[in-house]
């Protein structure tokens, strides 16, 4: 016997589970909201803010990022190794999308580049303490309240367990609450957006072979865990890859200040255990090529090397990247963490007198270290005649003491699993869509692969976002439909 009964079940509430349960709401569509963790924004939460193409930030700033560009760039980065007509319906619609976020509350500081060879398609959200991390907790809040005052009925601690399916269509979700007492809820269609599996390392091992802890050091929001995975797969969608979204990560202890991670992340010397550089350490600044890259080096590990003459630079001029998530931090702290590194090696930060000392603490092969530290040096009064890296972050390392760090994969999460159709239907392994059922934002990710676009940053909120709002509409539709 159903305790509820209503027309869609939107399974979670970060942002592509809030946006689907507003569209369909607005659309004229009974929804109920399942969210297995105490708050809703997931993810999100930590994040800063999502894409957008063509929006009047970009007009106003004079950016030419047009539609047609974003797609062809989109299409060009994956090999057209995706859905264009997905991709075409998410860009399109994402310029509204901002003003339907605006006209709910949400404000944008305008649109960012992440980095120099990014576009400015990063909407970030304004908030009441500048620009820093955390601020689309701001757009999570303005569309959880859009769906109460919709009418959205929202059972938080509430995991969705089930899709129940009968004659090959949806007709409820099976929930449990806070103790664990399951309950059905009759509905004609829903929703699955939990949010991949990045806090799952056996699903991670499963789906990528990269096994948490030891070179994959993703984000891992818990209960992100592959729930909405597996409940579309037992009702028939088809299997497509999970991949974890890569984001190198430094991997360096919490006990240290910031500005070791901030000093460990500029564009200099970059081996790998064999002592060698394996690649143009001006692109460290895209996360996702770094953690690519690295992935391609023994035990998928790299090694960031300054020397304090490049450290002193840094406390007195600032770094070369400055990232938004962190505009504030402070690299004049950096004789600080050095201090606590030296006193505790386990933190990550490795100290050392001399370059054969470096090699030794850290494993790197000696010999070659030293004869890389000589060529780079060199390269730095001529010309980087191995990876062609610009001049200007050209910086020998020539003053004890010298600071290494590792450098590992890493990534926000996962992302795909489920096939979907450009309306975010759920399809078999023929394509057909599942009567009733839809997914969106992470566990829908199909769009690059393992390579996160962030060359179009915001592309992961951005989907989130525009996904649930396609899937929030066209299960409205839906109901539309059966209801005449
Ligand atoms: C540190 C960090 C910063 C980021 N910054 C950005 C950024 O600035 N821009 C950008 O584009 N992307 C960013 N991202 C990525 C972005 O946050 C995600 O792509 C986005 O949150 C995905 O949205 P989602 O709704 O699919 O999943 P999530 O936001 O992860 O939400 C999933 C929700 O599902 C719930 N859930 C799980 N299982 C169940 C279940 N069985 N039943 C009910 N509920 C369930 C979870 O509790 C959670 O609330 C960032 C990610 C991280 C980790």
């Amino acid at each position: 016997m159903s305790k509820y009964e209503t027309d869609i079940v939107v399974i979670a509430g970060g942002p592509a589970g809030l946006s689907a349960a507003v569209q369909a709401a607005e659309d004229g569509a009974k929804v109920i909201l399942v969210e297995k963790s105490e708050t809703v924004g997931g993810a999100a939460n930590m994040g800063m803010g999502p894409l957008g193409i063509g929006t009047k930030y970009q007009q106003q700033q004079m950016h030419d990022i047009t539609l047609e560009k974003a797609f062809r760039m989109m299409m060009e980065y994956t090999h057209y190794n995706i859905d264009g007509r997905l991709v075409k319906r998410y860009f399109e619609q994402s310029a509204e999308t901002i003003e339907w976020l605006e006209g709910m509350g949400v404000e944008f500081e305008g649109a960012y580049k992440y980095f120099t060879k990014s576009e400015p398609t990063w909407h970030i959200v304004k908030t009441d303490q500048g620009i820093g991390a955390r601020a689309a907790s701001f757009m999570n809040r303005a569309l959880y309240n859009k769906a109460l005052e919709l009418g959205v009925q929202v059972l938080l601690e509430t995991p969705a367990k089930k899709i129940l399916m009968e004659d090959g269509e949806v007709v409820g979700v099976r929930a449990a609450d806070k103790d664990g007492n399951e309950f059905d809820i009759a509905c004609r269609a829903a929703v699955i957006a939990t949010g991949g599996a990045g806090a799952n390392p056996e699903m991670i091992k499963e789906e990528t072979g990269y096994i948490w802890g030891k070179d994959m050091f993703n984000f891992a929001i818990p209960g992100n865990v592959g729930d909405g995975i597996k409940m579309a797969w037992e009702a028939g969608g088809d299997h497509v890859p999970v991949r974890v979204e890569q984001a190198a990560s430094n991997i360096l202890g919490m006990g240290l200040p910031r500005a070791a991670g901030a000093m460990m992340n500029q564009p200099n010397l970059l081996v790998n255990y064999f002592g060698l550089r394996f690649m143009d350490e001006e692109q460290v600044q895209n996360r996702t090529y770094l953690s690519n890259a690295v992935s391609h080096q023994k035990d998928r590990t790299g090694f960031m090397i300054i020397d304090s003459s490049i450290a002193r630079y840094y406390m007195k001029n600032g770094i070369d990247f400055v990232s938004l998530v962190d505009p504030e931090a402070d690299v004049s702290e950096f004789g600080e963490a050095a201090k606590i590194a030296k006193e505790d090696p386990s933190l990550g930060l490795f100290v050392a007198d001399s370059i054969e000392e470096l090699a030794q603490m850290t494993g790197i092969d000696e010999e070659n270290l030293v004869q890389t530290v000589e060529d780079y040096n060199h390269f730095c009064e001529t010309y980087d005649a191995e990876f062609f890296k610009r001049r200007e972050y050209m910086r020998p390392l020539v003053k004890a003491p010298y600071y290494a760090c590792k450098i590992m994969p890493g990534g926000y999460g996962t992302v795909g699993g489920i096939r979907i159709n450009e309306n975010c239907e759920v399809c078999d392994s023929d394509f057909y869509p599942i009567p009733g059922l839809y997914a969106a934002g992470a566990d829908a990710c199909n769009l690059y692969d393992d390579s996160y676009m962030f060359l179009l940053p915001g592309n992961s909120m951005g989907w989130a976002v525009n996904s649930g709002r396609i899937a929030g509409m066209e299960a409205a539709a839906l109901i539309q439909d059966l209801n005449e």
